[in-house]
């Protein structure tokens, strides 16, 4: 199996649900917050009862904008809303108003930085529509609870750019970063307020044409998003590889098994019935509109990457890193407030505090006070300290919450440099070892690391490893 997976790569193109976080419903005033009492925030346009005319939040269509200004989009001038036929409980009216032939944006694109290479994935739309209800499954039986029917989402539609677990995984993380900075969704997968669909076909490295594709459905964690990836893949190049013909099919992924199970056979276009929503006309959009929206535009990952190298002089691996999270953002910008030595505070957070910026929220208690681990970049910065006691620093002042001069001070962990003190050291170290003292002047010049290893154990690692190997070399060759 692994022999036919190399021959194989996956053609993976992702569809995301965003919800947005406007005050009301998109089409009705209906609150739009997560929660609250179950069917308490519906109403009959909700509903869609005879005689309720739905009218679009412009809050939404500001939102979907400003969405794809940010995501490198066309805007359209025009756009317009159609309904998309279906029967399912959570969808009270039978129909969802969505945008099928006229998105609000076309033809953006993320530059992502995957295994150490830039790459852009294109986005082939942007639409506005809404959400479902929610059906929740308890004791046998089926609750709905229709407060999320009506909040507004965009879905965001790439083209099939990605080619690996790891690759949609990095994409949906720098999507999300994206989206916080503009502050329309709060982005939160775990309340289902970003949801990603995958669509993956394989086909032979060699070969132009596409496969069969599959979808599956509703990943709710970056995590589930690569696991989903890589079960859909060996599944189908076991299947293709024996010449097994796939079908299309819609899946979910079931975390449990860590497996792709199939849903449903994939429902073609035609099944929905789609036609031109009659209740709503057509968004038209003013160059004012939209202008007025670019130019409201907080400062985004790409720029801010740019900011990190030019003002504060980081290497551009470092400030992509750093701008693609923003929590992980906002504390370096604090951290580098006071501190003199940036390259050595991003290096810092890039290698060892960066898995405290997770997918699902950052763990603070991993991470010292900004002001403490600038602290801590000028010391190692100064050679006051070794980048073992800076790694030993970070952990100690994240839990004691303690100034690392402070700790330093106290638990003596500045390297030693005092000429006395190295001169006992070594002096020590060769007592201790008189084979390899003699073996050295025996001319094996090999002996001299294991007197200087000795005595930097002696020290508990903290003395100058250049100022030992000096000083072993002195005593040395007084003995000789
Ligand atoms: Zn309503």
């Amino acid at each position: 199996m692994e022999k036919a997976g190399n021959d194989y790569e996956a053609v993976v193109g992702l569809e995301i649900h965003c919800e947005l976080s406007t005050k009301t419903k998109a089409f009705c005033s209906c609150e739009s917050a997560f929660g609250g009492e179950p069917n308490s925030r519906c109403c009959p346009v909700c509903f869609g009862l005879p005689g309720a005319l739905p009218a679009l939040n412009m809050k939404a269509a500001e939102f979907a904008v400003r969405a794809g200004v940010a995501l490198n989009c066309r805007i359209s001038r025009i756009s317009s809303f159609d309904r998309k036929n279906y029967f399912y409980p959570d969808l009270p009216k039978g129909y969802q108003i969505t945008q099928q032939r006229n998105p609000i944006c076309r033809d953006g694109f993320i530059d992502i930085q995957s295994s150490g290479a830039k790459k852009r994935i294109r986005i082939e739309r942007i639409h506005l529509e809404e959400d479902a209800g929610k059906l929740i499954h308890r004791d046998g039986e089926t609750l709905i609870d229709y407060n999320r029917a009506g909040v507004p989402l965009i879905e965001i539609v790439t083209k099939p750019d990605i080619s690996s677990a790891r690759e949609a995984q990095d994409f949906v993380r720098k999507l999300r970063s994206i989206i916080l900075c503009t502050a329309i969704s709060d982005c939160r997968m775990n309340e289902g307020s970003l949801r990603v669909d995958v669509n993956i076909s394989v086909k032979r490295k060699t070969d132009a044409e596409l496969g069969v594709r599959t979808e599956i459905k509703n990943l709710n964690s970056v995590n589930a998003i690569g696991k989903a990836i890589e079960s859909e893949f060996s599944r189908q190049v076991s299947l293709v590889s024996k010449g097994i013909p796939l079908s299309r099919e819609t899946m979910r992924f079931d975390p449990v098994s860590k497996s792709t199970l199939t849903m449903r056979s994939k429902e073609s276009y035609n099944d929905y019935r789609y036609f031109a929503e009659p209740d709503i006309p057509p968004l038209v959009l003013s160059e004012e509109f939209i202008s007025c929206v670019e130019q409201s535009m907080p400062e985004l990952p790409e720029r801010k990457a740019e900011r990190y190298v030019s003002v504060f002089g980081i290497s551009e691996d470092s400030a992509f890193l750093i701008s693609g999270n923003n929590d992980a953002s906002a504390y370096f910008e604090k951290a580098a407030e006071s501190c003199s030595y940036l390259k050595t505070l991003s290096n810092m957070i890039t290698s060892t505090l960066f898995p405290a910026f997770g997918d699902d929220g950052t763990d603070m208690s991993r991470l010292p006070e900004p002001e403490h681990l600038s602290e801590i970049a000028d010391l190692s910065g100064t050679g006051t300290i070794n980048s073992l006691t800076a790694k030993k620093l970070m952990e100690l002042s994240a839990k004691e919450k303690k100034s690392p001069r402070e700790i330093v001070e106290r638990d003596c962990l500045a390297v030693i440099r005092d000429r006395d003190r190295i001169k006992k050291l070594i002096g020590a170290a060769l007592s201790e070892m008189p084979k390899a003292k003699s073996d050295y002047l025996r001319g094996k010049k090999a002996a001299l690391k294991s007197i200087v290893g000795r005595a930097m154990f002696l020290s508990g690692g903290l003395a100058d490893p250049e100022l030992l190997n000096e000083e072993a070399e002195n005593q040395l060759a007084e003995k000789e």
